[in-house]
């Protein structure tokens, strides 16, 4: 039945219209939501931190400055802002 099957494919291309949209609107709504944060900078060395917040100051802070203080004690301080590089 011809009739019957031109009707699916008229279903299907509305769908697949529909979550274009759907994506379109979605993609257009990102930027109102997110808030770029400022970006994090290791405070003894000055490296800055390209992903979300601290990510990586973990294994940053093991391999480069564990000697300075340990991440364990120097992570809250990093955290609040109050480190202090003296
Ligand atoms: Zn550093």
């Amino acid at each position: 039945m011809p009739e019957k099957q031109s009707q699916l494919e008229r279903f299907k291309e509305a769908a697949l219209e529909l979550g274009a949209d759907d994506d379109e609107a979605r993609f257009n709504e990102r930027p109102r939501g997110i808030v770029t944060p400022a970006k994090k900078v290791c405070p003894e060395c000055d490296h800055v931190f390209q992903g979300n917040g601290w990510d990586g100051i973990d294994a940053h802070w093991r391999s480069k400055h564990e000697d300075v203080m340990p991440y364990e004690e120097a992570w809250p301080l990093l955290r609040s802002g109050k480190y202090t590089n003296s």
